[in-house]
């Protein structure tokens, strides 16, 4: 078994909705970003990433790189966890905390857990999503931007 952990922060900027685990979320504004922006899923794929010892998002799906502009993020997951399948390892389960004030993500907690569930292809009782604010504490607290950890166990495959 191998455990990873990924962490991602993006900037709040115009818009009118986030991209979260997949998800569109409305919001009173977007994300500054290459991609799509989507923290939970860049967090996601760092941790898929570190547990299988393969670096980080940066070095695999490069911010400069024009293919990855405007990308669906959900494309990072899925290039990941095929080169984990090609080193015989599978998902176990991943653990996620949304770090923000807004938006909240009530209405959206459980297709956001069923579409990781599907990207990562695990049941979704395999995936747990959470959030929390900092208290109005920091960047986040002054909701200049939006943030969000990600912890995965990889299991060989059987
Ligand atoms: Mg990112």
């Amino acid at each position: 078994m191998r455990v990873g952990s990924g962490f991602d922060v993006h900037a709040f900027g115009p818009g009118e909705h986030v991209m979260l685990g997949g998800v569109r979320v409305p919001h009173t504004h977007g994300v500054l970003a290459h991609s799509d922006g989507d923290v939970l899923l860049h967090a996601l794929t760092d941790a898929l990433l570190g547990a299988a010892g393969l670096g980080d998002i940066g070095q695999h799906f490069k911010d400069t790189d024009p293919r990855w502009k405007g990308a669906d993020s959900a494309h990072f997951v899925q290039a990941t966890l095929a080169m984990l399948r090609a080193r015989g390892l599978r998902v176990g389960n991943a653990d996620l905390t949304l770090l923000a004030e807004r938006p909240k993500l009530g209405a959206f907690r459980e297709a956001i857990r069923a579409r990781i569930a599907e990207l990562l292809e695990v049941s979704p009782e395999a995936v747990n999503v959470k959030a929390t604010t900092t208290e109005q504490l920091g960047f986040l607290g002054r909701a200049e931007g939006i943030a969000a950890q990600a912890v995965v166990l990889l299991t060989d495959s059987p």
